[in-house]
């Protein structure tokens, strides 16, 4: 069979992928413990329900606009009123088939052919892979202290005559760190200075802890209107309102790359799902509880995972300040984190993303976005699998385990 060099050089999103194997393995009766997931277990608000069973019940679900029906439009406007305070015209919004999509579109609108993107590591999974397929080309920049967040300095020097965009996402998936304003204010001034695209992935920015406020972007930029701004700020209902599988995600910005993003996904996919574009309505308009509630049971599950993973002698982790994931430094076990992952969900079946997959080595992504009880026992299986000091023997449920490694 001959594929395109594109589709070579594009690997499968690893998440994702541990998505089926951990679906897989339950289906088979296995007791999976999913610390790898990237989505909350909590129900999508009722509002959003609602607002998605009006539609559904008149049976009349047609195409939509292609940047998103009017009334979305209109609560995406509102959101950015109230959450950013700037003033957006319908023209300047976007919505799409999950933040995905609008991340996608608006590469495909602004990059031609080996022109380079810049993000800090550890990135996003999907980054790298979709700036390849805009044709473009990943420079991840990793900061020379260890950290999670480089120094503005160290963006700036791999800033060059083919750089046309930067990507922050702060709070970060896989770190869960969340960035200083230094670091913000200091990128915002480059993007400006170089006259670069800044995309501001803001898909976890509500979700952040010890009632720290959320980092508005808009207040650092010196543009005196959306349109005369290369800033692209990217949010979605996926996380924030626990509705990942309506895929409802938007993007606002200048008014010329809203209109190419609209016409690039008008020959794409067309406008997102009618029912799923009402229900991100539902939830944008309605009773906001459900993010607060989801913010504080996140909080709490973070500070569950800490104690254990402390407790953990030779794991060297970070407190993350927001999102659900938290991104330890295990390479004093194993220095191959994709060898780790593979050992722990062979062993005791317990699911984490290898850092690799993030631009760290030695790192593995552990998600606290599921139950408490996940969280412990999870981490203590962990510990089996890797503390020589651990008793011989592990029962999970009634099958007993007992080490013959190490
Ligand atoms: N941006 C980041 C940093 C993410 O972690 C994710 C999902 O995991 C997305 C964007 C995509 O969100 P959506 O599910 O709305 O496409």
């Amino acid at each position: 069979m001959s594929l395109s060099q594109l589709a070579k050089s594009i690997s499968e999103s690893p998440t994702l992928k541990l998505n089926e194997t951990a679906a897989l393995l339950r289906d088979k009766g296995e007791p999976v413990i999913h610390l790898g997931g990237g989505e909350p277990k909590s129900k999508a608000p009722i509002d959003a329900i609602v607002s998605c069973a009006a539609l559904l019940s008149t049976g009349d679900v047609k195409y939509t606009p292609a940047d998103g029906i009017p009334a979305l439009k209109k609560a995406i406007i509102r959101y950015t009123e109230e959450h950013y305070g700037r003033v957006a015209a319908a023209e300047n919004v976007i919505a799409s088939s999950g933040a995905k999509q609008s991340i996608m579109v608006l590469l495909h609108a602004i990059l031609d052919p080996k022109e380079e993107v810049i993000f800090p590591v550890p990135y996003w999974v999907s980054y790298p892979e979709m700036v390849k397929l805009a044709g473009g080309v990943p420079v991840p920049v990793a900061a020379r202290n260890g950290g999670f967040e480089p120094s503005v300095e160290e963006i700036a020097e791999n800033v060059g005559t083919n750089t046309k965009a930067i990507i922050i996402n702060s709070p970060n998936n896989p770190s869960g760190a969340v960035y200083s304003d230094e670091f913000i204010a200091g990128v915002v001034e480059l993007c400006e200075k170089r006259d670069l695209y800044l995309i501001m992935d803001d898909t976890y920015n509500r979700l952040i802890f010890e009632n720290r406020k959320p980092t508005n972007v808009y207040n650092f930029s010196h543009a005196l209107s959306l349109d005369s701004s290369k800033l692209v700020v990217i949010n979605c209902v996926s996380k924030m309102y626990a509705m990942t599988g309506f895929r409802i995600g938007w993007a606002v910005g200048g008014k010329q790359v809203v209109r190419a993003m609209t016409n690039i996904q008008s020959q794409e996919t067309s406008g997102p799902a009618a029912p799923s574009q009402w229900a991100a309505v539902g939830a944008l308009n309605g009773v906001q509880s459900s993010v607060e509630s989801l913010r504080l049971t996140l909080e709490n599950n973070r500070n569950v995972m800490m104690r254990r993973l402390d407790a953990f002698s030779g794991v060297k982790v970070v407190k993350p300040g927001g999102t659900f994931y938290c991104f330890p430094d295990f390479s004093a076990y194993e220095k191959d984190s994709q060898k780790l992952c593979h050992l722990l969900l062979d062993k005791v079946r317990v699911v984490t993303v290898p850092g690799r997959d993030f631009g760290m080595e030695g790192h593995l992504r552990m998600s606290f976005c599921g139950t408490v009880k996940e969280i412990t026992e999870g981490v203590e299986r962990i510990k089996w699998v890797l503390d020589p000091n651990a008793p011989n023997e592990l029962y999970l449920g009634d099958r007993k385990l007992t080490r013959d490694w190490r």
